[in-house]
């Protein structure tokens, strides 16, 4: 469904306003950027490139001058952008030192984390992007996880989806192929549910259950550290 830009402006202005938890207590990149050169994870565009929309970039342009259209420094960020819908823009900001919390992106406010979907498109909470297990501190400790950060980020989504039914079919999308992965490592797709308790989506029969946070394990470099805790 496409809405008039100045509507679709107007949404991603409320969502800013909406979505401000953290997704911590405390900031996770300590924990992240020492793996990474100092920078944390997800604010280097040599691990993640955010995507907005382009009413979302009208947004950001007309905000701050944090932000720039990304330049594509090699064939996998040239392919990340030749993958994108015509409506996305791939974006890159000033860095970490120059972090403006109110001018964030909607990818960087979920990071790292997005709407679980089933295959009857009903939303159960938040999964993990998880191919950034192995460099995301936050996939590996799940108690850190606010529930003012769940609440926010789906009440944020379903705002957006409400609006732009695109956005829904793209993490419906998501969601299966996170199930396809997982089935095929026979493993549980973690996730948070909304009442902020921890579920587990079972490998090939996809079914729900609640889940303790020992089940969903750590990776990467995190694998062998004590299991982080909420008022770290
Ligand atoms: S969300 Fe993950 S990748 Fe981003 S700063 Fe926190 S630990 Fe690092
Ligand atoms: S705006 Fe802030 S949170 Fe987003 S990528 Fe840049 S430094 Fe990271």
């Amino acid at each position: 469904m496409s809405l008039p830009k100045k509507s679709r402006v107007e949404l991603y202005r409320r969502v800013y306003e909406k979505f401000q938890a953290p997704v911590s207590r405390f900031d996770c990149g300590r924990h992240c950027a020492p793996h990474n050169g100092g920078q944390p994870v997800c604010c280097d565009t040599s691990n993640a490139v955010p995507i907005v929309d382009k009413w979302e970039w009208q947004l950001l342009k007309s905000r701050s001058d944090l932000w720039r259209l990304f330049k594509p420094k090699s064939a996998i960020d040239r392919q990340i952008v030749s993958d994108m819908h015509s409506e996305c823009r791939a974006v890159e900001c000033k860095g970490a030192a120059h972090c403006e919390r109110d001018n964030r992106s909607m990818a960087c406010r979920a990071f790292p984390f997005f709407p679980y979907v089933t295959r009857e498109r009903t939303i159960l909470g938040l999964a993990g992007f998880w191919y950034f297990e192995d460099r995301c501190w936050v996939l590996s400790n799940l108690g850190i996880v606010t529930p003012q950060f769940v609440t926010e980020c789906l009440e944020s989504y379903e705002a957006i989806f409400a609006e732009d039914t695109e956005e829904f079919d793209i993490h419906h999308k998501l969601s299966a192929d996170m199930r396809g992965v997982f089935t095929k490592r026979n493993r549980i797709i973690p996730v948070i549910g909304r009442d902020g308790g921890y579920y587990a989506v079972e490998p090939r029969s996809h079914r729900l259950r609640p889940a303790s946070l020992a089940e969903f394990g750590q990776h990467g470099p995190y694998k062998d550290e004590p299991v982080a805790t909420a008022a770290e």
